[in-house]
């Protein structure tokens, strides 16, 4: 099976979690801030906080802007459930704003139409969180200009775009947003195994996420309600959670994270390949956006309309050739527990569109040039 992602793990990445095993630190340790340190300087950003995964990471963030019951988080359909999910572990309702069809990003247009009906209604949301899709931003100036205007604050899922930019700068500088998140899935750009990072300019923000990544727990002194009572002591001032990192972990993606340059331009290479191969099919390659330079996540073509009603055979086909093809993603709204909170497909007109043909093709580093001609001489067949 030719998957649709896979990590690559070389020798000089087993040596260093090799090295961390025979070190004192397995956890809370040196490696968790040189990580944090070196992903910080690669994204532009003041802060980074290291997290065990990207699903703690948007929860702290949620957390951290103050999003509790009563309060409305707004996000795009087309993304994982993570994305959504934080919102509701805070106590708070989720809401969707439609996408773009060209970028399968939230669609500003969308998203200033929806703030304006829901001012009327006096329900704006108190926290967007803009997903880059496969690893092309959303059109964040757009998005900063509208928070600025409802006065909502700004979270960017950039689970896919470790190493993408947007107007020349690195996605994760939080330059229009407040927060910033990114994973180390395997399926990522960069791996730990399992693995977050937040990213903020914010110092206040940047105290509030360690502490919560760790109990709710604090060793600041100015901090604390109480006078210490000698050098053991600490103070929980809130209720926070055990979502650290290991040094082992971190070990990993400080490893991989040098290679992330070249893992970025293979993964253009091989996009640029596809769309020269699949010029002619019935299908709609992606768009790429002037602003940003992606960093090619997934690759995800729409099949033409007069296609889209066979993409489940056209799927199921190239599955049997041994084609890991996949779907990203089922829009939020289709899931049964957000269809209970009162979500309706009829709301998002784009994303039904984008959900009916859309089919992601296999891209990694690894993939080899012979393995994407078998893909795309398969994906032929069947268009056929
Ligand atoms: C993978 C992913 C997440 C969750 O990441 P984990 O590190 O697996 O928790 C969140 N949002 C998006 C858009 C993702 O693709």
């Amino acid at each position: 099976m030719i998957p649709y992602g896979r990590q690559e793990v070389t020798e000089d990445d087993i040596r260093v979690v090799n090295d961390v095993l025979r070190s004192d630190w397995l956890t809370q340790g040196p490696a968790v801030p040189h990580f944090e340190n070196a992903v910080a300087g690669v994204c532009g950003a003041r802060h980074a906080v290291a997290v065990n995964s990207a699903t703690s990471a948007l929860h702290i963030a949620c957390m951290a802007l103050e999003v509790g019951p009563g309060d409305l988080v707004w996000t795009s359909p087309i993304t994982f459930v993570a994305s959504a999910n934080c919102a509701r572990y805070c106590g708070a309702e989720v809401d969707l704003v439609d996408i773009d069809l060209r970028t399968f990003n939230m669609s500003p247009a969308a998203l200033e139409e929806k703030l304006e009906l829901a001012k009327v209604h006096g329900r704006l949301p108190k926290v967007v969180i803009a997903v880059h899709f496969g690893g092309q931003s959303c059109d964040m100036r757009q998005i900063s200009v509208l928070g600025e205007r409802y006065g909502f604050r700004i979270i960017e899922d950039a689970s896919h775009a470790v190493g993408a930019s947007y107007l020349n700068e690195p996605v994760g500088n939080c330059r229009y947003s407040d927060i910033s998140v990114l994973s180390f899935h395997p399926v990522k750009i960069i791996t730990t195994g399992e693995g977050g990072m937040l990213l903020t300019q914010d110092d206040n923000l940047a105290n509030r996420l360690r502490v919560l990544r760790t109990h709710g727990i604090t060793r600041d002194p100015a901090a604390m309600a109480h006078r210490p009572d000698g050098e053991w002591y600490y103070e929980q001032t809130e209720l926070g959670f055990n979502y650290r990192l290991t040094d082992l972990q971190a070990a990993l993606g400080l490893s991989q994270l040098a290679r992330l340059g070249d893992y970025i331009a293979r993964r253009r290479l091989l996009a640029d390949r596809y769309d020269s191969l699949l010029a002619g099919l019935p299908l709609v390659t992606p768009w790429r956006d002037p602003d940003c330079s992606s960093s090619w996540h997934l690759y995800v073509v729409r099949l033409d309309a007069s296609m889209a009603a066979r993409r489940a055979d056209v799927f199921s086909g190239l599955r049997r050739d041994g084609i890991g093809v996949n779907v990203h993603y089922i829009p939020i709204y289709r899931q049964p527990y957000y269809e209970r909170r009162g979500l309706l497909r009829a709301n998002f007109p784009v994303a039904e569109t984008y959900y009916s043909g859309a089919l992601t093709l296999p891209l990694f580093p690894g993939l080899s040039e012979e393995q994407q001609d078998i893909v795309v001489a398969s994906l032929t067949r069947f268009l056929k």
